[in-house]
């Protein structure tokens, strides 16, 4: 069990970072016995039921005094160098000074950041930022858009992991994946566009001749793409007359092709409320070009079709992130089409504002998938698991994690497809090492000319294939980080040869699969030492609602 001591201010950050590493933890209480206390108080109990204690603070504390500790503020952005990948810290931070090796240094430099203090009655480890501070950060503003690719939060619960390896605290933990699964993935779909018959003559259908006559010319030209898409384009735009005058179908009106190429897999589709309605920011209206030009309910019978083939439809908001009437007003007019009870929404352009969640939650949407990045693709919050923002009660955020506009268009990051499908494994990697939801938005018209990006869709979605990886659509997956998160240690007793585990949880629900109980059994005597410190075994657990486990540990691992 982890005791903490926070600031007040850190309350709900430490709170959320628990449900991200779901492992027991309680507000520190004084002769209760503990693996191992964090504290970023500087305050340093003098309790002999505390195994290990980690002081997470950037400023000189009592207990710096004592063991000959002197603190160098740095001047940020600072980077770690942690496991091989650099950690970006966003608060203050401090070298340590110490006769102490460190064990955690700045990127390629040998200044010490961590380092656990030997020769005490219980270990002592020193850390010089303040944990929670960063996790507040991420969960609130998120990391600016050159970090996007690092997952920081992952990496602050990867390096308290292997401090409470490194400790020998035993722990169990709940992975942020279900049983059986490399990691979960969620295709969505911003319906900006049902067709380019609605855009007759105005700036989106020129910019669309423009681009497909001589940005797909200059394209092919250059090897960015190739001559086949080129001729596409072009006739493309020789058909547009005879797509007006209704003479062949409509190539932006794209849902058939994703339900093919998506058979099974469920994806969900965001749509815009109102035409015509380009909405408002800071009291002004949006830029003309943000209003849709589709009316809802003329798509009625298509919209039904998406729900009866198991895609879920939710909204894509243009003022409901400014306040809780716009929400709900956003939300009634999706579900007279959808008559379903629930939605979860994204925004149109991802505008956002810290009091958005608060908004969309008394308005009664079930979730939010805005939070990402336009220009980048990555992990905003570090994570790629569901969690609640800092400024909400409840309400679960899915946080984006690529867009096809963020990697093609050329003001954003303008890859070519090599560069895209770099970027796109990088990211799964992340996954399999992480968990959490792959969170994709493919925009309708994006198969379509002059985009064409249909080709790189489907080889993607062949790449996450290859792993063991759960398809959900975004309400589903928020409800499965919901269960994982009602979930609740009731007694974890480590004993002589094994572990009493009391788990529990108010609904299993049925067919859902297990979760992995994930217990860290460290034994001083048996550990593995690595370069990055002392690595022990761990057995996994698959729980399916059971009322009580008691778990024998592995033979080998005893001491
Ligand atoms: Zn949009």
């Amino acid at each position: 069990m982890i005791g903490v001591i926070s600031k007040q201010s850190e309350v709900s950050a430490v709170k959320e970072f628990f449900q991200l590493f779901k492992t027991p933890w309680e507000w520190y209480v004084p002769h209760r016995g503990y693996g191992l206390v964090i504290t970023t108080t500087g305050e340093v109990p003098a309790d002999p039921g505390i195994n290990a204690i980690a002081v997470y603070d950037s400023r000189a504390t009592p207990l710096d005094h004592e063991t000959g500790i002197r603190i160098r503020p740095i001047s940020h952005p600072t980077w770690l160098k942690f496991n091989d990948a650099d950690l970006p810290l966003y608060r203050t931070a401090s070298v340590l000074e110490s006769a102490e090796a460190p064990f955690l240094h700045l990127s390629g430099s040998s200044q010490g950041v961590g380092l656990e203090i030997v020769g005490t009655k219980r270990h002592i480890v020193r850390i010089g930022y303040d944990l929670f501070e960063e996790v507040s950060v991420l969960l609130s503003e998120g990391q600016p858009s050159e970090n996007a690719g690092i997952p920081t939060l992952e990496l602050h619960i990867s390096l308290l992991r292997s401090i409470m390896l490194r400790v020998g605290a035993p722990f169990v933990e709940v992975l942020p994946v279900p049983a059986g699964y490399e990691f979960m993935a969620c295709l969505t779909h911003d319906v900006d566009f049902t067709g380019i018959r609605e855009h007759k003559f105005d700036s989106t259908m020129w910019g669309f001749v423009y681009r497909a006559l001589v940005g797909s010319f200059r394209d092919a030209l250059g090897g960015r793409t190739s001559w086949s898409k080129c001729r596409r384009n072009w006739r493309a735009v020789f058909s547009l007359p005879l797509v007006y005058l209704g003479l062949i179908e409509d190539f932006w009106l794209e849902f058939d092709c994703y339900m093919e190429i998506e058979k099974g897999l469920g994806s969900t589709f965001f749509f815009i409320p109102f035409k015509n309605y380009p909405g408002t920011r800071n009291s002004q209206p949006a830029p003309k070009r943000r209003a849709a030009k589709y009316d809802l309910l003329t798509i009625k019978k298509e919209i039904r079709a998406l729900i009866d083939n198991g895609c879920e439809v939710g909204l894509h908001g243009v003022d409901a992130w400014q306040g809780t009437e716009q929400a709900r007003t956003e939300l009634s007019r999706i579900q007279e089409v959808t008559r379903q009870p629930n939605a979860g929404v994204r925004m149109h352009w991802l505008y956002w504002a810290d009091t958005s969640p608060k908004a969309l939650e008394e308005a009664g949407l079930s979730y939010d998938s805005t939070f990402g990045y336009n220009d980048a693709v990555g992990f905003r919050a570090g994570t790629a698991q569901a969690f609640c923002p800092l400024g909400g009660e409840s309400f679960i955020e899915l946080p984006l994690i690529a867009q096809d506009t963020a990697l093609f268009y050329p003001d954003r990051m303008g890859l070519s497809e090599t560069e895209a499908m770099d970027s796109c494994r990088q990211l799964i990697r992340q996954a399999l090492l992480f968990g959490g939801v792959l969170t994709i938005n493919w925009h309708t018209r994006s198969l379509s000319p002059e985009r064409l990006w249909g080709d790189f869709y489907r080889e993607f979605l062949n790449e996450i294939k290859e792993h063991r990886v759960w398809f959900r659509t975004a309400g589903q997956a928020v409800r499965w980080f919901q269960s994982r998160r009602a979930l609740q240690f009731e007694r974890v007793q480590f004993v002589e040869d094994g572990l009493q585990l009391k788990v529990s949880l108010p609904t299993f629900e049925p067919g859902q699969p297990p979760f992995t109980l994930r217990i860290h059994h460290p034994m001083v005597n048996g550990a593995v030492e690595t370069d990055t410190g002392t690595q022990c075994p761990y057995a996994d657990i698959p729980w399916k609602g059971e009322a009580e486990l008691t778990l024998v540990q592995p033979e080998h691992s005893r001491s």
